[in-house]
């Protein structure tokens, strides 16, 4: 079969990426190596952890508020997996969404691991081991990441596990260890958590979410705690060794090499990074070198040393999110037409989903400080807001990072209610490059949480936030 362009991988970036070539006529094939399609984002990663952060937090809202609301319940219990189950469904539907969408656009799914024989000629080897072949004018290569676990942390899928894991535990844990101060570990951790699990955060660096604004990871630092979970900063772990039903876990301070932690905990979730996956890729046959961190190497428009392949996602350089992966799909089918699409980096948001959740969008006012960049901040606290005290989420607050003398937007940094939600209009502000002026004079409904995002505006703009 002679295919105009063949995606491997079927995550975020390499379905979008086969949809978007299928829009504009050219003949596609999609090779995914799992039977079902969507990848990480949908299986093992965005979807079904929200899934979980979504049970959980109506739970732990249940047990903790629902009282001072006026909602009285007795005898509240964890029916864990009852909420695997869910999960399990919502996941299970975004497939099917994924194959109609493939069938929809008369996309040809092959099943089975991909691999290059030449640059135009793909084999692909079926669960059974039964070999097909394919030619093909052009790749784009979607093969995503997998979780970081160093050899001696002894990963056994069992006491010893990474987010993969830990999105099926059918019992809540008495205790769990994270390792890892990130999104994933925070998010994960915060899952079990909030189901009553006592979680020890162990961090390498300073603080947590270190990628983030420094005041992002103090808020959240400080709402995570007060949900029971410990910090312990500066802290590296030496010694994973499980066994059946436990699991023992040491860490050494980074400052003074004779203060250690350790535990005896149920699971040890580790969650210290993600690394592209390219096993078995036969990226040789096709004449593609990895660079030092396993990354696919790519120029500015995704295409590799090697015209007519391109890569995109994890497997590439930048932010491992889903949603940068999507953008880089529709980037590359636009470009192998002959359009001239754009992809603006540093306006790609990043979230945290805890409660309060947490989203960033250009640049941390460390990096103005390192860049030597004037600049000016206004700030404006959750709990200012009448919508925030309407709902008791009165945790968090929005930083607005502004040029000194243009006033431009640069930054934007939430921690608080639906932070998620409410980065999508700083990042539009941002793309039409508006100044703190322009959001400060814009109308925001009474009473929404949007509305401290307005006020950090004004407060950036001559001190002027009106509600505090
Ligand atoms: P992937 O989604 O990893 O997909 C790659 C696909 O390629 C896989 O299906 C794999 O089986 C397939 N494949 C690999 N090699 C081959 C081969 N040789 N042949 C055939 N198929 C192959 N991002 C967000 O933006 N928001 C979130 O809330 C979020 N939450 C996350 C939570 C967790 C627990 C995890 C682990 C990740 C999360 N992410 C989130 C990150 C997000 O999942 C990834 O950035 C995203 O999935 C990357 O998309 P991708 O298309 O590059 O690769």
């Amino acid at each position: 079969m002679q295919y105009d362009v063949t995606v491997i991988g079927s995550g975020p970036g390499g379905y979008v990426a086969a949809i978007r070539c299928a829009q504009l006529g050219l003949k596609v094939a999609i090779i995914e190596r799992y039977p079902v399609l969507g990848g990480t984002c949908l299986n093992v990663g965005c979807i079904p952890s929200k899934a979980l952060l979504d049970s959980s937090e109506h739970f732990y809202n249940a047990a903790h508020n629902f009282s001072t609301h006026g909602i009285d319940l007795k005898d509240l219990k964890v029916n864990l997996p009852q909420m695997i189950r869910r999960k399990n469904e919502v996941v299970q539907e975004n497939n099917k969404g994924v194959e109609f969408l493939m069938k929809k656009n008369k996309i040809d799914v092959l099943y089975g691991h991909g691999s290059f024989l030449t640059k135009n000629r793909l084999k692909i080897t079926g669960k059974s081991g039964e070999i097909r072949e394919i030619e093909t004018q052009r790749v784009i290569i979607a093969t995503g990441s997998k979780p970081i676990v160093p050899a001696n942390f002894n990963y056994d899928k069992h006491r010893v596990i990474t987010s993969t894991e830990a999105l099926h535990i059918e019992k809540v844990p008495g205790t769990m260890v994270v390792v890892g101060g990130g999104v994933i570990g925070l998010e994960l951790g915060s899952v079990y958590a909030r189901l009553g699990t006592k979680v020890h955060v162990v961090e390498f660096l300073d603080r947590i979410i270190a990628g983030m604004d420094s005041d992002c990871s103090r808020e959240l630092m400080k709402s995570l705690k007060s949900l029971g979970m410990e910090f312990h900063l500066r802290y590296g772990v030496t010694e994973v060794k499980p066994s059946k039903s436990k699991v023992k876990v040491t860490a050494q301070s980074r400052d003074d090499e004779s203060k250690t932690l350790s535990w005896e905990t149920d699971y040890c979730l580790v969650s210290i990074g993600r690394k592209p996956f390219t096993d078995n890729l036969g990226l040789e046959n096709a004449g593609i070198t990895l660079d030092e961190k396993g990354r696919i190497p790519v120029n500015d428009h995704l295409e590799t040393a090697v015209p007519g392949i391109y890569a995109i996602g994890d497997v590439v350089r930048g932010a491992m999110l889903a949603h940068k992966a999507e953008e880089e799909g529709v980037f590359v089918a636009e470009t192998i037409l002959g359009q001239k699409p754009h992809i603006h980096y540093n306006l790609i948001p990043a979230v945290v989903y805890t409660w309060p959740e947490v989203a960033s969008v250009g640049y941390t006012e460390e990096q103005l400080k390192e860049a030597g960049t004037p600049y000016k901040s206004g700030k404006f606290p959750f709990r200012a807001l009448g919508r925030a005290r309407a709902s008791m989420d009165l945790d968090g607050m929005v930083k607005v990072l502004a040029d000194k003398e243009t006033d431009e937007i640069l930054g934007v940094h939430i921690v608080g209610a639906r932070a998620a939600d409410m980065i999508a209009e700083a990042v539009a502000l941002m793309e039409f490059r508006a100044s703190a002026e322009d959001a400060a004079r814009m109308s925001h409904a009474h009473p929404t949480y949007t509305e401290a995002f307005k006020e950090a505006c004004l407060a950036a703009t001559g001190n002027r936030a009106l509600h505090v």
